[in-house]
């Protein structure tokens, strides 16, 4: 049986956020896109902490009303004044360029060079995030301040790039629990130098694997690292038809800040995973934002499309947009903390818990209340300073455990802590006044 506390306890809090961090700033100066060898470069850090399955899917594939791209690369890009100085060079931040920018060289007038700058007039000291990976263009990004300074006289420009047919790269680890249904957790693999969208997650979801690679679990256990939307497409068109063992699902992005939690609900809205997320976070002493699906937002929009329609809820910390950081240059390592990582971490083992151990019970003395006093199950938790909790728990678990309520459902209708529950269920069980009566709630 599933030991959720192996996993947050074979280190200290500290060690763990520390670990997270330390792979997130790994990550963190790569320049990925959707394709290409960021991409393979950061599946293969990952590969080093645990054996990732590494797939390769070529350009022209087509994947349901998509087609896998052509893949792109790029080596160097500035722009140089007319005295050969840069003054903006792809070497200082891979943000300057925007992402799929087609190869250029060549003498160009302020003028027309304006028309493919991007900036943030509101924050003028930071470098935004751009893509144009569908359609053909050519870009630069670089700080507001900046611009306005551009003297009227003429450029180089260069972006030595490449979009060659190639591959769409993405990474997978398979964690065989007692069955084949599946949790699947995913994260997006396809921004450059953002490190809470989504080095905080990648390298979260690493860590998680590690951990759960050396527990015994009853799920099984898919994490897939895959460029956003187009990945999770293509991993959902080459395997539609084990689709259905995902039971419960989770995205995992933007965990390493100190907002939230925010927990976006599945499509279904009810799902174990939806009821598992919120009481956890419900529960945390944190003030979480639950969030009712909407077809906006990161690969849940694919797992979640009517066709599918699978159980994968959103987990972040701040909601992705709601921040002034969101995809600028401020998104650094100085935006994410391993306290933080480590508390995102320890949510999301909870939930894992959770659902692994939200097992249906029988009172076996259901005519009235069995006498707690003379088997000493009062006294057993009288010193305990939960004692008042324990002793609900212990009321509401055998007057639910009726072959119909599991302990979440005794947990969100006792309004305790499912670890309350859990382990007071656990209690009566040595004492004989629960048996199993189901295998855990099929979801
Ligand atoms: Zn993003």
């Amino acid at each position: 049986m599933y030991a959720g506390k192996s996993l947050s306890c074979q280190l200290a809090a500290e060690d763990i956020g520390q670990e997270i961090f330390a792979l997130a700033a790994k990550i963190y100066p790569i320049c990925r896109s959707i394709t290409g060898n960021g991409v393979r470069d950061t599946l293969r850090e990952l590969d080093a902490h645990i054996g990732l399955d590494i797939h390769e899917v070529p350009t022209g594939t087509p994947v349901f009303d998509w087609t896998v791209p052509r893949e792109w690369n790029i080596r160097d890009a500035y722009i140089k004044d007319s005295r050969g100085q840069k003054i903006v060079d792809f070497a200082s931040s891979n943000l300057h360029v925007m992402s799929y920018s087609v190869p250029v060289r060549r003498q160009i007038s302020l003028d027309e060079l304006k028309g493919h700058l991007h900036t943030l007039p509101d924050q003028p000291d930071l470098i935004p995030y751009r893509t144009s990976y569908y359609a053909e263009n050519w870009g630069f990004c670089m700080a507001h301040r900046q611009f306005e300074n551009l003297r009227d006289e003429t450029y180089e420009v260069l972006i030595d790039s490449k979009l060659t047919d190639g591959h769409l790269t993405y990474g997978e680890y398979l964690h065989r629990g007692e069955t084949e249904d599946e949790i699947l957790v995913s994260a997006h693999i396809c921004h450059p130098s953002l490190a809470n969208d989504n080095c905080s997650g990648v390298a979260l979801l690493t860590h998680l694997a590690k951990r759960i690679a050396g527990a015994q679990t009853r799920y099984s256990y898919r994490f897939l690292f895959a460029p956003g939307t187009i990945g999770a497409i293509t991993w959902l068109a080459r395997n539609e038809q084990n689709a259905n063992r995902i039971k419960h699902g989770l995205v995992v992005s933007m965990v390493g800040d100190g907002g939230g939690p925010t927990y976006k609900k599945s499509r279904r809205g009810d799902a174990a995973i939806d009821r598992a997320m919120t009481h956890s976070l419900r529960h945390s002493g944190l003030m979480p934002t639950i969030l009712e699906f909407s077809p906006y937002g990161y690969d849940e929009r694919q797992y979640c499309s009517p066709g599918f329609n699978l159980p994968v809820g959103l987990f972040q910390r701040s909601k992705f947009g709601a921040i002034p950081e969101y995809h600028t240059s401020a998104d650094n390592l100085d935006f994410i903390r391993p306290d933080h990582l480590y508390r995102s971490y320890q949510l999301i083992v909870e939930t894992i818990d959770l659902i692994e151990s939200d097992v249906v019970y029988r009172n076996t003395i259901p005519k009235c209340e069995p006498q707690l006093g003379k088997r000493g199950l009062y006294a057993a938790i009288g010193g305990d300073k939960h004692a008042a909790a324990a002793n609900m728990a212990m009321l509401w678990i055998l007057n639910l455990s009726d072959g119909s309520h599991s302990l979440l459902d005794i947990a969100e209708r006792a309004e305790l802590p499912f670890a309350t529950v859990r382990s007071t269920a656990e209690l009566l069980r040595k004492h004989g006044l629960l048996e199993p009566c189901s295998d855990l709630r099929d979801p």
